[in-house]
């Protein structure tokens, strides 16, 4: 049986996607050949980068307005100290609203005076930080969009002077914003886009070149446009599996039509965890995210019960961080409104049984 996979990330991706990359491992195009044993230089393999390269500027709405998307390798974590050494000069701010901006912000300070505009660490990072000042001067500004951990997400985002820098791993192509505001997003495939491997970085172009230090090869975001995004070996199997979801992405509508999806299922599952007692949301309601809903047991002594009703139901990866404990359900983009159905139909007969 299919399982309803709400695990965190890695996790669920389109079915239609596994079963084109399944087919593309055994025989690319036809070629007689598997996308894992052909050249990266080949002609079948640039095809790809290039798709999906342009896939992700035209999703984000971004074409031809000087911003350049690579496919590096690392993981989000690598983009911590690779957005430091390009962009830092001195000084830099960042929000910190979990785990995530908090690993970032120890990378900077590597580079330069790392500036906490804001912080939610005083109540475990369940809410998002406002009204907060941000200081001139800065080389840029750091946020993390959607915190995967707590299940806070931003609505609202700062403006500002420095170039804004966003870390979207977990809620990238999931909702409709102004991308332009953003002068560098990077985003772990393993969300929204594809398997763990690769990471989306898309950069405008006129913000970089500018720091006085020198910066390894593999770590200058300028070699990697330079060469197309094939300085090195990339991870064609994670790029592949990438400009497969884009493609998906695109032929159901984009993200516009992908939001709404993402708003049924978010609003499901919310007004369940709101209205059945047997449960608590973790995250500040204003500033939930449509992701990652993170909750808890009003009573611990009914775990037992309800990891065994999940474990019937076929659900599966709602256990919560270790950080925050208790629940969190992801709900990213390939993850049907029938599967959040699944899993209030759960919650709701807890509340029967009492
Ligand atoms: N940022 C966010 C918001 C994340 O959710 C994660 C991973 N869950 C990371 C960064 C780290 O990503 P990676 O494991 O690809 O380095």
């Amino acid at each position: 049986m299919k399982k309803h996979n709400f695990s965190a990330g890695p996790c669920i991706l389109p079915q239609e996607v596994l079963l084109k990359a399944s087919e593309a491992v055994m025989d690319l195009n036809g070629s007689g050949l598997s996308l894992i044993e052909i050249s990266h230089r080949s002609k079948d393999f640039v095809a790809v980068m290039e798709k999906a390269r342009s896939l992700a500027l035209e999703l984000l709405g971004l074409e031809d307005q000087g911003y350049q998307a690579l496919f590096l390798q690392g993981g989000a974590s690598l983009e911590f100290l690779m957005v430091a050494y390009n962009l830092m000069e001195s000084k830099a701010g960042y929000l910190n609203t979990g785990t995530w901006s908090d690993k970032a912000i120890k990378e900077a300070k590597l580079f330069g005076e790392v500036v906490e505009v804001g912080s939610s660490k005083d109540e475990n990072f369940n809410y998002i930080p406002k009204g907060y000042t941000i200081p001139e001067g800065l080389d840029y500004l750091h946020l993390t969009s959607n915190n995967t951990i707590f299940g806070t997400q931003l609505k609202k985002f700062p403006k500002t002077e420095a170039p804004l820098v966003c870390d979207m791993s977990s809620d990238i192509f999931s909702r409709q914003l102004d991308f332009s505001q953003f002068d560098l997003i990077y985003a772990g495939a393993q969300k929204n886009m594809g398997p763990a491997g690769t990471t989306l970085v898309v950069v405008k172009e006129a913000i970089l070149g500018k720091v006085s230090r020198k910066i390894p090869s593999m770590l200058d975001y300028q070699v990697h446009i330079a060469k197309d995004s094939m300085f090195n070996t990339p991870s064609v199997f994670a790029v592949y599996v990438s400009m497969l979801t884009l493609e998906w992405l695109k032929n159901l509508g984009g993200i516009s039509a992908i939001e709404e999806i993402n708003e049924k299922k978010a609003q499901l599952l919310y007004s369940e965890i709101d209205l059945n007692p047997v449960f608590e949301g973790y995250a500040n309601k204003e500033d939930r995210s449509h992701m990652n809903a993170t909750f808890n047991l009003a009573d611990e002594g009914l775990k037992e019960t309800f990891d065994h009703m999940l474990k019937e139901a076929g659900i599966n990866g709602l256990n919560g961080h270790r950080s925050v404990g208790g629940y969190r359900a992801s709900m990213y983009n390939a993850l049907s409104l029938e599967s959040v159905g699944v899993l209030v139909d759960v919650m709701s007969e807890m509340e029967r049984k009492g």
